[in-house]
């Protein structure tokens, strides 16, 4: 990980440097998912949400609506919010 802290050491420097010449200099080191925009300070972080999140398609549907998402805990605080009522009797 020492490549990664020099790297982060030369960005914030950059930054430092920039941050009185050009602002836009700062945000141009971003990296931005083209599929839904969400931007990262670090390429490694675009490509673990791409890979992880983005691309990933979701997989956890209720089985009481349309509602899909990537996640476990998701489904579950729908499902507790949403079909409250369905899912008490479920348990019962
Ligand atoms: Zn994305
Ligand atoms: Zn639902």
């Amino acid at each position: 990980m020492i490549f990664e802290k020099e790297h982060f050491e030369v960005l914030m420097t950059k930054c430092l440097i920039s941050f009185n010449l050009d602002q836009d200099a700062c945000t141009s080191e971003t990296h931005d998912c083209p599929q839904c925009f969400k931007s990262y300070n670090y390429r490694r972080n675009l490509l673990r949400h791409q890979k992880y999140e983005c691309g990933v398609a979701a997989k956890e549907t209720c089985d009481y609506c349309s509602y899909v998402t990537r996640y476990k805990h998701s489904l579950k605080s729908h499902l507790q919010s949403q079909h409250y009522e369905k899912l008490a009797k479920v348990i019962e």
